[in-house]
Parts: structure tokens; sequence; C-alpha cells
């Protein structure tokens, strides 16, 4: 008989092992596991489909349950919820329809990724308070969007995903709060982004109140939600969307005696190996290698979750491949800006890392300076003074934001300032001046690391 592979989550990081592995070894028996309906599902698309701008839902959809199941091969259950691993007798304990059974496995993959994080405000139960982070979150917003005709909308959290949230609403005409606790919007991006864009969302009519912990929601007679309530005052809302961040799933691995970091994500090694033999996790389950700091870090991201799965669904079927490291290489569309970031960015953050930063931020066009469309280009890179290597960068600015990919490419292969500044990059007048802007930005750097 065949070995079986068991993988517990169905989106991401599990469905792209599960594909993999069954495409390498045939022979292998890929069982996968979800507890909801949707699998390998685009949760980044989300806030598109509640703007307007994708019709439906299942347009996200990468790869549907039917054609896992007969193209790929792979035994899909939804529906089926892994509530216990039994690392000893290598088998799960799978919950669906009220029934129990066990199966067993030779190799598992804990992918049970992340939740929003629900902080203790009073009213989260309120109709119309929301948090996006699955597809039915997402369509019950759509639906109450479309049903009750909010005017106002209140969007608790300035990360990314509350970024693009304010955009999604605001272009359904509604009249748009986004509240933050902390000084700034987009706190992983640096204050140089973050003040480039919380400008935008101002031109854009979203009132921001920044430094502003929500304390709750008031709701009228029949339950609905009509205000955010702040220390001393309210502020009326139809409909809020809470997007303070996520907290790994963690639970199932640490019944089993599965080992977390200190970020509180599962630990793992380069090969997405928890400590328990036989048993990986990948994707926002689980820690990555941070390539600038090389210690282990959690980021949790879309395509972190797609290239370890798919390296994990390798390596069971006798190919050993690394999951890769990370830099925390994130991009967001707010309205008509691009914003972007890689590595470390934060002073405080680089020092505890051991280095001592020195930064520059320069502004430059995204084309020639004749041709017709340049738009202007805010570029901050960071690198450390003794070694003279780049360390972390972001950019903003209406195109090119993409450019930080540069940069990532710079931090994975350990380059210096000087490095990046000799990068053959390509030039052609509609596309970039001579001097790429991340060229530009290093060139300055160069000098200031020169004296
Ligand atoms: C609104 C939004 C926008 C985003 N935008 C971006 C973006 O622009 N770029 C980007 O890189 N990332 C983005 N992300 C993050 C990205 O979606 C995630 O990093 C990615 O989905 C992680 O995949 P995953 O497979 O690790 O986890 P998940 O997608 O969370 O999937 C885990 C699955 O496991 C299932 N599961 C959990 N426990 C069990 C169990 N015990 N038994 C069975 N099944 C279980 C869950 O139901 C779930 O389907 C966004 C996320 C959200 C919410």
């Amino acid at each position: 008989m065949g070995e079986t592979f068991v993988v517990v989550g169905g989106d991401a990081a599990g469905m792209s092992a599960a594909s993999k592995a069954k495409r390498d070894d045939p022979d292998l028996e890929v069982v996968a596991f979800e507890r909801g309906e949707w699998v390998s599902y685009a949760a980044c698309g989300m806030p598109y489909y509640v703007k307007g701008e994708i019709d439906s839902l299942s347009d996200l959809v990468q790869v549907t349950p039917e054609s896992f199941r007969q193209d790929r091969d792979v035994d899909l259950r939804t529906g089926h919820e892994v509530v216990a691993i039994d690392p000893e007798r290598q088998v799960v304990t799978v919950v669906a329809d009220g029934e129990q059974f066990e199966q067993p496995h030779d190799h598992l993959l804990v992918a049970t990724g992340a939740s929003a994080v629900m902080p203790p405000f009073g009213g989260l139960d309120l109709d119309g308070v929301f948090t996006i982070h699955d597809m039915d979150a997402a369509a019950a917003i759509h639906d109450f969007v479309e049903s009750t005709g909010p005017e106002t909308a209140a969007i608790v959290g300035g990360g990314y995903v509350g970024i693009e949230m304010a955009e999604a609403l605001a272009a359904r005409g509604l009249d748009v709060h986004l509240f933050e606790m902390l000084p700034h919007v987009l706190q992983p991006f640096g204050e140089s982004v973050a003040t480039v864009v919380e400008e935008h969302l101002e031109e854009r009519r979203v009132t921001l109140h920044l430094d502003t912990p929500v304390e709750g929601f008031a709701g009228d007679e029949a339950g609905t939600v009509e205000a955010v309530t702040l220390e001393s005052t309210a502020v009326p809302a139809d409909v809020v969307v809470v997007g303070v961040g996520v907290r790994p799933n963690v639970e199932l691995a640490e019944g089993a005696g599965i080992e977390l970091g200190d970020t509180g994500a599962i630990a793992t090694d380069e090969y997405g190996r928890t400590n328990v033999e036989h048993v990986y996790a990948a994707g926002d389950c689980a820690e990555a290698r941070n390539v600038v700091t090389g210690e282990p870090d959690y980021v949790p991201l879309a395509l972190t979750a797609n290239r370890a799965g798919r390296a994990i669904g390798q390596t069971v079927t006798g190919n050993p491949t690394p999951v890769g490291g990370i830099a925390g290489t994130a991009i967001v569309k707010a309205f008509d800006l691009g914003a972007a970031r890689t590595g470390v960015l934060d002073e405080a953050a680089a020092r505890e890392a051991g280095f001592d930063p020195v930064s520059v931020e320069i502004t430059a066009p995204t084309r020639a300076h004749y041709y017709p469309g340049a738009e202007q280009l805010t570029v901050a890179l960071v690198a450390d003074r003794a070694s003279g290597r780049v360390i972390g960068a972001s950019v903003v600015g209406r195109e090119g934001a993409k450019r930080i990919d540069t940069v990532a490419t710079a931090l994975h292969a350990g380059m210096t300032v000087a490095d990046l500044e000799r990068l053959d990059l390509a030039y052609a007048p509609p596309f970039s001046p001579v001097w790429d802007p991340v060229a530009t930005a290093a060139r300055v750097l160069s000098g200031k690391l020169d004296t």
C-alpha cells in the first residue's frame, strides 16, 4: 500500500501542498480536510468583491472542490473539521455531520490559517458589525450593504485590510470614517508611507480618526449598529468593519504537543517541519524565517502560504524542498496610491536585530521627465552602516509600487547598497527614468554611507 498525506485546511497552503504532492507522486493518497465549504479561495480579492469590482464571490475561487476531486485526484472533504492530532498513533480525529472518525497518515500538514482578532469591544454582536476574514464574512458585508443601503461606514483598524475596505465602501458611495489607535495607518510600512497615504485618504473624503481607541459599538432597539463609541463621544455608523489583525489558528497543533515559537505561531524549520516527526505546518498558522534578521517571524501573507505548501508537497514525495524565507514584503492599494514595504524599516527593530540603521528618503519620477504620465514615487531605503547591507525599503506613489520587488530581491540575495546601485535595471522612457527611483535611492544612500 502507498503512503497517505493528510492536509488540515483547504486554502492557500493546504491545497498547494495537496495538489503538488499528488502531481509529483500519483501513488500517494492525499486527503484534505476543510471545515468550511470554500476551498482554494483568494481572500485577498474579498475587498474588491465588496467594492463591486468582482461580480461573484465564486470568481475568487481558483480551483473548485469538484476539480480537486476529479481532475487532481485529491480526496478533498469539505465540512470536515479536524479536532485532534495523535502524533504517536499518526492519526487525526475528524468530525463531519455530527459523526467522528479517525484518519491515519504517514505525513501530516497543519495549514489551519489564522482568525480575525476580536478585540473586547462592546456591541460586536450587533447587526451591521463585521470582520472580514473569510468568504462568508465577505458575502455578509456585501449583502448587508446591498440590502440596507447604509450611508455611513466605520472601519476599525488602519492596516492594509482596513484601507482596502475603506476604498471599497467609499466606492459604494458611503461616507467612511477610519479609526486607528496608533498615530498612523499602515504601521509596518513606516511613517513616510503612512503620511502620504493619510493625505490621500483625506483627499478621497475618508475621515481619519488617528490615535483614537474605539471602545465599542452602540445599536438601536432592533439591535442594528448605529454608532462607534469612543472615550467621550460617538460617531454615527450604519455599518462597521473591524480589521485589527489576525492571530494564528494553533489550538489544534498545541493540543498535540506541537511547539509554538515566540511569535505565537507554529515553529517550523526550513522545510516546514514542526518538532513532531512527520508533521509539517505552513501558511498563516506558521512562522517563517526572516531573511534579513535570520530569526523566525510571523507575517501572514498569501505567497508565503502558497510557496510553503508547494514545497512541503514536494518534500513529502521524497524531494526535500526548503519553504523559503520571508522579507515581510507587502503591497497595498489605497484608492489611487500604491504603497509597499519589505525588510526591516523600523529603527528600533533594526537595532534590536543588531544593525546600525542608516536611511534615506527620495522622491523621483516613475518615467522619463519628458514622457507623459510620469508620477512621483517616494522611496525610503534602509541599510546597515557597518556592512553596507540593504535591510529594508518602502515605496509609495500613484504608479510603480511593485518596484519594491527589486529591493526584496536584494534582501534575499544579501546585497549591499553598492550592489543595488550597480544593478542592470531595465530602462526606456515610458517605464522609468534612466536611473530608476530604487537605484537613485541606493545612489543617495551610498553617498550617506561614505560620509
Ligand atoms: C481581506 C483580506 C485581504 C487579504 N489580502 C492579501 C493580499 O493582498 N496579499 C497577501 O499576500 N495576502 C492577503 N491576505 C492574506 C491571505 O489571504 C492569507 O495569507 C492566506 O489566505 C493564508 O492561507 P492559509 O492557507 O495559510 O490560511 P487560510 O486562508 O486561513 O486557510 C486556512 C483554512 O483552514 C481551515 N481550517 C482551520 N482549522 C481547521 C480544522 N481544524 N479542520 C479543518 N479545516 C480547518 C479554515 O476553514 C480555512 O479555510 C488577505 C487576507 C484577508 C482576510
